[in-house]
C-alpha cells in the first residue's frame, strides 16, 4: 500500500502543510498570520484543526513535524512521545519561537490523530557529525558546557535533501562526494558535506550567524552588540530585533527581496549595489573556506528561493574562483529552466549545480524510514 503522510511546518506565525501519498503531493497549503491582530485564526491549535478539518486523513502512516532545535541529543529522526516533547520544550530557550510553535503542532496532531505514528525531524540534526573543531566556539570551555553554546547549524534537511541529490545530478555515489550546499532563502546558510555528512555550517547557536540574509546580519564582530548597548543606549530586545529582523539586504538596502534589490541596482540604486556585493562575497568566502577544509570539492550546489532563481547571485558569488576548477557557464546559468541542473561548463573540475529543495518531501521520507527502522 501506497505510505500517505501528512507534513506540518509549524513557524512562529504560520502553519505550512502536504499531504503526500507516496512521493505524489495530494493536498498542501500555508496559514498565515496566526495570532496577530485582526486575525481569525487565535492559535496555531485553531489553525491545525481548521487544516486538518479540510483533509482526508484516512490510512494515514505518520504525520512527519519540522522541529527546529533539538539540541545536542536529536541526531536522527524521533518517534515522538511524551519524553521526546519534554526533551523538545527544555530546548525552548535556544529556540524560543520555534520551538514552542513546533510543540504546538505536534500537541494538535497527536490529540487529532491518535494512533498515528508522529516523528519530528530537527533542522539541526543533520549537523550533529560536525567534528568538534568545526562545532566549538573559542569561548571558556566550562561557560560554554554549561549553557550549550555550541554550533548547532540549521536547514539540516534542505542541506541533506539537496547534497544528496547532487550525487544523482552529476552521476557520482553521494558517499564518495564532496559538496557545497549553499541555501539561499530568506534565511541563509552554507554546508560543507563529504560522504553525505555534514562538516561545515555557517549558521551556529541560533539562525542568526553566517551568511547575509534576507533581513540577518549573519556573521558581525560581537562586539558591536556591546557597543550598540554601552554607546547606543539600545536595550538587548532591541539589538536582538535590530540584528534578526531589520539588518541583512534590508537593512543595507530597504529590500529584504533578492529581486527587488538586483531591481534597484539595475536602477543604479549604490545602496542596492554594495548590498548585493556584501551579500555575493560573503557567500565567495564560504565556499573558499569551505574548499580550504575540504581539501577536493566535486561539487558546488545552489538551492531555496535566491540560490535557485537568481543567475546573477549564483555568478558574482563564484566569480573569480577559476584557478579553483569553479566556474560558471553564462549561458547554462542563465537559462529559463528550473529543475535540478548544471550550470558549470561540461568537464569543469566542479560542478555548479541548482537543485530546487524539497523540505517537506524529504520530512516525509525521513519520517517513513525511521517507521521502518522501528
Ligand atoms: P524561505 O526561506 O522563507 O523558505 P524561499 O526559499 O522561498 O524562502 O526564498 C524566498 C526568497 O527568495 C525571497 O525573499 C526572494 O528574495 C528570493 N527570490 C525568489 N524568487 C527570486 C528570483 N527570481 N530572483 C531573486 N530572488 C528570488
Amino acid at each position: 500500500m501506497t505510505a500517505r503522510v501528512l507534513v506540518l511546518n509549524c513557524g512562529s506565525s504560520s502553519v505550512k502543510y502536504r499531504l503526500f501519498s507516496g512521493e505524489r503531493t495530494v493536498a498542501s497549503g500555508l496559514v498565515e498570520k496566526i495570532g496577530e491582530a485582526g486575525s481569525e485564526v487565535t492559535d496555531h491549535a485553531a489553525a491545525l484543526r481548521h487544516v486538518m478539518s479540510t483533509l482526508d486523513l484516512g490510512q494515514l502512516t505518520a504525520v512527519g513535524h519540522r522541529v527546529v532545535h533539538g539540541g545536542k541529543r536529536f541526531s536522527e529522526p524521533t518517534l515522538i512521545d511524551d519524553d521526546v516533547i519534554a526533551a523538545v520544550r527544555a530546548l525552548t530557550p535556544l529556540a524560543p519561537l520555534h520551538n514552542p510553535a513546533n510543540l504546538a503542532g505536534i500537541e494538535v496532531a497527536r490529540e487529532l490523530l491518535p494512533g498515528v505514528p508522529q516523528v519530528a525531524i530537527f533542522d539541526t540534526a543533520f549537523h550533529r557529525t560536525l567534528p568538534d573543531f568545526a562545532a566549538t566556539y573559542a569561548i571558556d570551555a566550562a561557560v560554554a558546557e554549561e549553557f550549550g553554546i555550541h554550533r548547532y547549524g540549521f536547514h539540516g534537511t534542505s542541506h541533506a535533501y539537496v547534497a544528496r541529490r547532487t550525487g544523482e545530478v552529476v552521476g557520482r555515489p553521494a558517499a564518495d562526494l564532496n559538496v557545497i550546499t549553499l541555501h539561499l532563502g530568506n534565511g541563509a546558510s552554507a554546508c560543507a558535506v563529504t560522504g553525505g555528512r555534514s562538516v561545515a555550517t555557517s549558521m551556529g547557536l541560533s539562525p542568526l550567524p553566517g551568511l547575509v540574509m534576507g533581513t540577518r546580519s549573519g556573521d558581525i564582530d560581537p562586539s558591536i552588540v556591546f557597543h550598540l548597548v554601552r554607546v547606543a543606549g539600545m536595550t538587548l530586545d532591541e539589538v536582538d530585533d535590530l540584528l534578526n529582523k531589520r539588518s541583512g539586504l534590508l537593512g543595507l538596502s530597504g529590500a529584504n527581496d533578492m529581486r527587488e534589490v538586483i531591481a534597484r541596482c539595475e536602477a543604479g540604486d549604490p545602496a542596492a549595489m554594495l548590498a548585493f556585493e556584501v551579500y555575493c562575497q560573503r557567500i565567495k568566502s564560504t565556499v573558499g573556506a569551505y574548499y580550504a577544509q575540504l581539501g577536493r570539492v566535486d561539487a558546488i550546489t545552489f538551492t531555496a528561493g535566491v540560490g535557485e532563481n537568481s543567475a546573477p547571485v549564483r555568478a558574482a558569488a563564484l566569480a573569480g574562483l577559476g584557478r579553483l576548477g569553479i566556474t560558471v557557464d553564462p549561458a547554462a546559468n542563465d537559462a529559463a529552466e528550473r529543475g535540478e541542473r548544471i550550470i558549470s561548463p561540461p568537464g569543469a573540475e566542479v560542478a555548479v549545480c541548482v537543485i530546487p529543495t524539497e523540505e517537506e518531501l524529504e520530512i516525509a521520507t525521513q519520517s517513513l524510514a525511521c517507521l521502518d527502522r522501528g
